[in-house]
């Protein structure tokens, strides 16, 4: 167990310098924040320190700007939307490793803001270079790091940082992301099934591995169900298939005891366009000229059916191309029996960018148990890695 923010003495956090590790690589247009969710992800634990007296200094990455400082990738255009949430000013340092900016900090009044620029600015962020993860520690009294989707690179803000800094806790984020996926993947109540589809299957084979021993079923759409359809020898017309992971794709399904339960249809159509007019085949009928793009509705009350008698239900990549209507039907029926399965009780886990985007399209985000903001740090836990970012926080 990792020690939280919440466990410490609130008493002693008056005064403190608390570094803080958030995400607010946000998307931006013309250096306007275009959507706040991952600022608004972080405020609890700034809200927490800032009502405790603490001082709290907060750093992120943002973009990938490339060998050192570039305007064009300055963490500035955050400071707005989070004075807006907050209510407060919230002041900006644009030089952290500058001779004054351990002193700015430490004149930072009671419950005062600062955001530092971003860190891949600074040479050693990436490599996790112990000078600069010094650096950066001279900045706090304590480290939170509130930043899991960050958690699965070891940089000096995620990891280094916390050897320099202590105490080294999670922040309110961080925790609820590693309480929800954890019990998720180690306590499930069962049945316990996973759901996966996406573009790949290359990007998951090493979870499906991971999840086979673990869950009951695992319920596969996207287009990486056309792969195990070739695997199987079914023809797959123009489907998106990756032909060099058909012996991956056999070997999975020959050792997965029939828990991988494939689609037993699609929805097609000669190309991939909004509105265009589609047909649903059985999986052993996809003709020439056509991809699947979606699973069949029969596929997705089946698939629902099974959701909603699930104890548990993790839930990664969409199952069609859902940004392109229709062939959003299946991902959101999904969707819907997720929020209905967690209606009923069921302990309900969103993780991947698209799916996320998919739930929150479909306006399910706060019908489901959990919505992880981290994608490839997500995946990775689900994959039972040690993430960089939590194994650096002390333990309990
Ligand atoms: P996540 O971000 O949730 O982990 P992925 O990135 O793995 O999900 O996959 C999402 C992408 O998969 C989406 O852009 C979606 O359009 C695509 N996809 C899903 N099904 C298909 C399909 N049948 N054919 C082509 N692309 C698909
Ligand atoms: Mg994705």
């Amino acid at each position: 167990m990792k020690r939280t923010l919440a466990s410490l003495d609130p008493t002693r956090l008056d005064g403190q310098r608390a570094l803080v590790r958030v995400d607010f690589n946000c998307p931006v247009k013309d250096g306007v924040v275009t959507d706040d969710t991952r600022i608004r992800a972080s405020l609890p634990t700034i809200r927490y320190l800032r009502e405790r007296g603490a001082r709290v200094v907060l750093f992120s990455h943002f973009g990938r700007p490339k060998g050192g400082p570039d305007p064009k990738y300055s963490i500035k255009p955050c400071v707005r939307p989070l004075e807006t949430l907050l209510g407060v000013p919230v002041s900006f340092l644009d030089n952290p490793l500058g001779d004054d900016a351990v002193a700015a900090t430490r004149r930072l009044p009671r419950g005062g803001i600062v955001l530092l620029e971003n860190t891949r600015f600074f040479p050693g962020e990436e490599t996790n270079d112990a000078d600069l993860a010094r650096r950066f520690a001279a900045l706090g009294d304590l480290y939170v790091n509130d930043a899991f989707g960050s958690a699965h690179r070891a940089h000096a803000s995620t990891a280094g940082v916390a050897q320099f800094l202590k105490p080294a806790v999670s922040g309110f984020l961080m925790e609820s992301e590693l309480k929800y996926l954890g019990e998720a993947v180690d306590r499930p109540k069962r049945p316990f099934i996973a759901v996966l589809g996406g573009a790949k299957i290359s990007g998951k084979i090493d979870l499906i591995e991971a999840l086979l021993p673990k869950v009951d079923q695992i319920l596969i759409g996207g287009a990486m169900a056309c792969t195990f359809f070739r695997a199987m020898g079914l023809q797959t017309g123009n489907s998106l298939v990756e032909t060099d992971r058909l012996d991956v794709a056999k070997a999975l399904l020959e050792k997965s005891g029939g828990k991988l339960i494939l689609p037993r249809g699609g929805v097609i159509a000669p190309e991939l366009k909004e509105g265009i007019t589609t047909l649903t085949v059985p999986r052993e009928s996809i003709p020439p000229g056509f991809a699947v793009f979606d699973i069949d509705p029969a596929t997705m009350k089946d698939f629902a059916e099974r959701i909603k008698s699930a104890g548990t239900v993790v839930w990664n990549g969409p199952m069609g191309v859902f940004e392109t209507p229709p062939f959003d039907q299946g991902t959101r029926g999904v969707a819907q029996a997720m929020a209905e399965a967690t209606e009923r009780g069921a302990v309900t886990v969103v993780g991947g960018g698209d799916s996320a985007a998919a739930v929150a399209q479909a306006g399910l985000a706060d019908k489901v148990t959990h919505v992880s903001t981290g994608g490839g740090a997500s995946l990775e836990f689900l994959e039972g890695r040690a993430l960089p970012g939590v194994a650096a926080l002390d333990e309990v």
